[in-house]
């Protein structure tokens, strides 16, 4: 069952590890296909009752509160991509021969023979993002697509719904690439590699191979970073199609098979005519919002797949012009007494919130949350001189204290020791306290919310709140 096409599901003995999001959906349409599903389930909860209801009585045999054994007589486990590969029940498949499938594997081994191709995104950070500005330039160029995959809308409905696409633009995470062994994109960008999800993967090296897959068996181009060494060397351990490109973005002027800027226009150096003496010039950076620098980076890399797909140079303007950034992506609240205060709750890692500093140049920062075992030094020493305050809010904030005291002791630091729903409010006045004319407060906390708040988004929320009642003057 492992490498070959399966064409008749009838029979089959199938295991799916994990209800929710992907998981109901997989049992549906297996069973449906004529397979003996048998789905497990760690949780026992009263949601995964009702999906367990729901699905046995169409006949599906559901497992709850065993997660851990492989049911008798497996051929294929399909997982939810969450599932960390050293659980029991994948130690079971492995001895016992039975290949493992994630979301995504299953999506593409049940797309049609006529089935659109993918261009595919991974990364650390800027997933979301760009496949969002993908989606928008294809659709600047009359192509029907859609923006599916780790953002939240699922790969198995788009490939198996009514709706008839011509091209993809796939966000992969880690853990979903992992399980994802014969897929083969169109085309494919990793936007940059930093340590994150390490306890899941094991170590960065296994995390970078499991970013690197999305560069497998591609056939047109495989788009890295430029300033990104990582990614390029992924592309060159990748076993890819016959004449498929290395393709590199870059904030500089590009180099040939390269896109890249040049005075204030984005620019073209790979899919030209004569890439050695020509350019293309595709729009300008005002065209691209915010025009953060790893936002532009972002629309390169966007504009790269798109190209490598044939779309032409005005849909690649058009596109970035139509796209609106996600909530909670440096997004600009207000501006209150001459100061700026923007959003980016979304900087939940190191790695973005040194990309969202970057992109300002005097910062009064709103850090903290729970680190998920990460350090500051770096992210402090790189962004010192930007700095014209901080305020520290949740868990883990000590961590940063530590750093700043270490590498910017001239920083002013406000510690708010509360974790109370009046925490933010307090921590925007705290900021406005710090900041003069021309500074932005910055909410980039370099950190997860989920010791203050239920996600990134409330966290968010009630920063732009606190930030509206400093405007009323309350
Ligand atoms: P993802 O889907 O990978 O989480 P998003 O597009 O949602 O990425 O952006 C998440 C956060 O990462 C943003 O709020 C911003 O702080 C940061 N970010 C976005 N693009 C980049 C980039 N190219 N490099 C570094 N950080 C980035």
């Amino acid at each position: 069952m492992g490498g070959g096409e399966v064409t008749d599901w009838q029979g089959r003995r199938v295991t799916v590890a994990g209800l929710g999001v992907s998981g109901v959906p997989a049992a549906k349409v297996l069973h449906a296909r004529g397979a003996v599903v048998t789905v497990v389930n760690d949780g026992d909860d009263e949601r995964a009752r009702a999906q367990a209801a729901e699905l046995e009585a169409l006949g599906v045999t559901v497992r709850l509160g065993d997660g851990a054994t492989l049911p008798e007589g497996t051929e294929l486990v399909v997982t939810a991509p969450g599932w960390k590969p050293d659980k029991p029940l994948f130690t079971a498949a492995d001895q016992a021969g039975v290949p493992v499938w994630g979301d995504v594997e299953l999506a593409w081994r049940l797309r049609g023979p006529d089935a659109a191709p993918w261009l595919a995104v991974t990364g650390t950070n800027g997933k979301t993002t760009t496949v969002q500005m993908l989606a928008s330039i294809l659709r600047a160029a009359g192509l029907r697509t859609a923006a599916v995959g780790n953002i939240g809308v699922s790969l198995l409905d788009a490939v198996l719904g009514d709706e008839p696409y011509d091209v993809l633009a796939v966000e992969l995470s880690s853990y979903q690439l992992h399980w994802a062994p014969s897929l083969r994109a169109h085309s494919a960008a990793v936007l940059n590699l930093a340590p994150d999800h390490l306890d899941w993967h094991g170590s960065m090296e296994a995390y970078a191979a499991d970013k690197g897959r999305v560069y497998e068996g591609n056939q047109v181009a495989c788009v890295y970073n430029v300033a990104d060494k990582a990614t390029e060397d992924l592309v060159r351990a990748a076993d890819v199609e016959e004449g498929c490109r290395a393709v590199g973005f870059t904030l500089g002027t590009p180099g040939p098979s390269q896109l890249g800027v040049v005075e204030g226009i984005l620019v073209d150096r790979a899919f030209v005519a004569d890439r050695q003496k020509n350019a293309q010039e595709l729009a300008e950076v005002s065209d691209v919002r915010p025009p953060a620098p790893h936002n532009i980076a972002n629309a390169l890399a966007a504009a790269a797949l798109a190209r490598a797909y044939g779309v032409p140079a005005t849909a690649v303007r058009d596109g970035l012009r139509a796209f609106t950034p996600d909530a909670h992506r440096i997004a600009h609240v207000a501006d209150v007494d001459g100061v700026a205060y923007v959003d980016d709750s979304k900087a939940t890692n190191t790695h973005a919130a040194e990309a969202s500093l970057a992109a300002y140049e005097s910062i009064v920062w709103i850090a903290g949350g729970l680190a998920k075992g990460a350090t500051f030094d770096e992210l402090v020493v790189r962004s010192a001189k930007r700095l014209r305050g901080a305020v520290l809010i949740g868990a883990d904030r000590a961590l940063i204290r530590e750093a700043l005291a270490r590498h910017a002791p001239e920083v002013p630091v406000v510690d708010l020791d509360r974790t109370d729903t009046g925490a933010m409010l307090q921590a925007v006045r705290e900021a406005r306290r710090l900041a003069s004319e021309g500074d932005t407060v910055l909410l980039a906390p370099a950190c997860a919310s989920m010791d203050m708040f239920a996600n990134y988004n409330k966290r968010g929320d009630a920063f732009a709140d606190a930030v509206r009642e400093l405007g009323t003057g309350t």
